[in-house]
């Protein structure tokens, strides 16, 4: 069972860009699970929401970046890079649809990063803020399938 982080403030991460994109990502929770940033419930009758917490890209992705998790995203927090792409850890809302949809298992949430890919939070949170975001699926690079399953493959990172 996963840890359930403390909330945090909203636009208070390192180099966030403040309260309108917290607003809009607030506005984006409500509409997703009723919940808004920090878990309150806003319902007397509903049950406390979880705090949000955002989700991980890791090494698993690079040099595959099928984007089959794109498509699923309500709140459209992937940005792309020339071989990987990163979630904005900002705009995230905790919906967990596109765990499922990677087909290489490269996204966890931040408090299942394995041990040995921690460095991947940092790389997300920095990349986001350079990278421009990606909202429809494309064909992944023609040798994708050769690069899954391999490891060690953050030194292929491209910025
Ligand atoms: S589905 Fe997985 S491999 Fe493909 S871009 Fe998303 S995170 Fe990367
Ligand atoms: S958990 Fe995945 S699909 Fe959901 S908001 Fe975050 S990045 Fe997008």
């Amino acid at each position: 069972m996963r840890t359930i982080p403390q909330p945090r403030t909203p636009g208070a991460r390192p180099g966030s860009r403040g309260p309108a994109r917290s607003r809009a990502r607030g506005v984006a929770l409500l509409e997703f699970n009723g919940c808004p940033p920090g878990g309150a419930s806003t319902a007397a009758a509903a049950a406390p929401c979880d705090p949000i917490m955002t989700y991980v890209v890791t090494e698993s992705c690079i040099r595959c970046k099928y984007t089959d998790c794109v498509d699923v995203c309500p709140v459209d927090c992937f940005r792309e890079g020339p071989n990987f792409l990163v979630i904005d850890p900002d705009e995230c809302i905790d919906c967990t649809l596109c765990v499922a949809e990677c087909p290489v298992e490269a996204i966890f949430a931040e408090d299942d990063v394995p041990a040995d890919q921690q460095q991947f939070k940092q790389i997300n949170a920095e990349l986001a803020k350079l990278w421009k975001p990606i909202i429809e699926r494309k064909p992944a690079p023609p040798d994708a399938d050769e690069w899954r399953g391999v490891a060690d493959k953050l030194k292929y990172l491209e910025r």
